[in-house]
């Protein structure tokens, strides 16, 4: 037996003993997903018992080196975990944005002493953050962001505000794009992560089509940012007026989880889970020739997408991805998945509409359906995203 069949052995046993049934379970509600911080209330035992075996293990961070609260896995060993979960439906223990995007910045870009205070705290899930970048004048023109930071020696004061955060009213602590010198566009941003419980920082949640409000607009006003959380754990990642690179690297993060979309169901399961509604053909196929041709588009679709997608993963941690890859799968998983959920609501005819009977679990195709609309939009929009594919994977030229 090789060593990574040793290792998948032991993986499928690990998984056997830790992760309860009602994990292995599809997430219904919000609150099935676990995203831990200061005032996290976990929905039932399973969900805690899941999660703190995934802690104990590192295998929340599956892939960071043990000193930062991972289990240092090499890139095959945690494929081979990625496919052990997927076999058995294991939900993610713990789904944050510290996990997705800041941690990976501060892997790149930290201090030794930031990584070990704030990566382990991101492992354990004993802190919330939200992403303050966008600004009410710039979403994808964000470089021209205004919330200004005033150096006074030992703190920043920040005044301005930020729009689109997601979660902001949940989040305990933000990484958060901050101008500190107005004099240059590109090298006068500062990355900073601050306390959400600093006075003078406050949350408006936004309310969407969808009759959800996961995200808010965020207001700074005479906010004092310490400059530092102790001996070199600075308030900003990598250097002062050089968060526009931490941003950027950040944002590649951001665009490969938004990507996974994209890969939500397996290959054949959608005609399935139509069936009943449709009926067999004498050849036990779907009795609707014009939802079966697109489904077996979608499937098709969604079947290069995933190959693609691993092999996207493969050259990530190899390190040879093309830097803007990313937004390539972002692109197309976010495309796809749209297109899925328009399937969804077709195939389903005028009970798809259906936004609040319990038969329909409260809407849940509805606002399935309105929420993908974001997809295209969060983390950089469709538009952009072919810009950038044009511009640095087709290198064609400027228009
Ligand atoms: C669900 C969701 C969650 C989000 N969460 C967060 C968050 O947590 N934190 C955060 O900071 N932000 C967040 N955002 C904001 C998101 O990053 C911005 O909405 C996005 O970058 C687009 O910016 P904008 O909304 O200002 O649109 P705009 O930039 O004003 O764009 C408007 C339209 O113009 C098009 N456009 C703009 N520039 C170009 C161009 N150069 N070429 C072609 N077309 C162009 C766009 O494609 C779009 O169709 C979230 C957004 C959504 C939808």
């Amino acid at each position: 037996m090789s060593d990574l069949d040793a290792f998948r052995a032991e993986t499928r046993e690990w998984l056997e003993a830790n992760c309860p049934p009602e994990m292995r379970e599809p997430v219904r509600d919000d609150d099935d997903v676990c995203w831990g911080g200061r005032n996290w209330t976990f929905k039932n035992d399973a969900q805690k018992s899941w999660f703190d075996a995934c802690v104990a293990k590192g295998y929340t961070v599956p892939d960071w080196p043990k000193e930062y609260g991972g289990a240092g896995l090499s890139p095959p060993e945690a494929k081979i975990l990625r496919e052990e979960m997927a076999r058995i439906n294991a939900r993610p223990p713990l789904s944050s944005f510290g996990i997705w995007m800041l941690g990976p910045a501060l892997l790149h870009f930290g201090t030794e002493e930031q990584k070990q205070k704030f990566l382990n705290e991101i492992a354990r899930g004993e802190i919330r953050w939200c992403q303050g970048y966008s600004e009410p004048g710039s979403g994808s023109d964000l470089v021209s962001l205004q919330t200004f930071g005033e150096d006074k020696g030992d703190h920043w004061v920040v005044n301005g505000s930020k729009i689109w955060t997601s979660y902001a009213d949940k989040a305990d602590w933000i990484f958060c794009l901050v101008r500190t010198d107005k004099t240059d566009k590109y090298r006068g941003i500062t990355f900073m992560l601050f306390d959400m419980e600093s006075k003078g920082v406050s949350t408006k949640p936004i309310l969407l089509i969808s009759g959800n409000s996961p995200f808010c607009e965020t207001f700074f006003d005479d906010v004092e940012v310490p400059k530092s959380y102790g001996e070199n754990i600075p308030a900003q990642v990598g250097e002062v007026n050089r968060g526009w690179d931490v941003a950027k690297y950040l944002l590649g993060h951001e665009r490969e989880m938004i990507s996974n979309t994209g890969g939500n169901d397996r290959a054949g399961s959608f005609g399935k889970a139509v069936l009943p509604s449709f009926g067999a053909d004498a050849m036990g196929r779907l009795d609707d020739p014009l939802l079966r041709a697109k489904i077996a588009e979608l499937d098709v679709d969604a079947l290069a997408f995933k190959a693609m997608a691993e092999r996207f993963m493969d050259t990530l941690k190899a390190g040879t991805a093309h830097p803007a890859q990313p937004n390539m799968m972002k692109y197309a998983g976010t495309e796809l998945n749209k297109r899925r959920n328009e399937i969804v609501m077709s195939a389903g005819g005028s009970n798809a509409l259906e936004w609040e009977s319990e038969a329909s679990n409260g809407g849940a195709r509805a606002r399935g359906w309105l929420r993908t609309k974001a997809n295209s939009i969060e983390g950089g929009t469709s538009e952009v995203m072919l810009n950038v594919i044009s511009k640095r994977i087709l290198e064609l030229p400027d228009g």
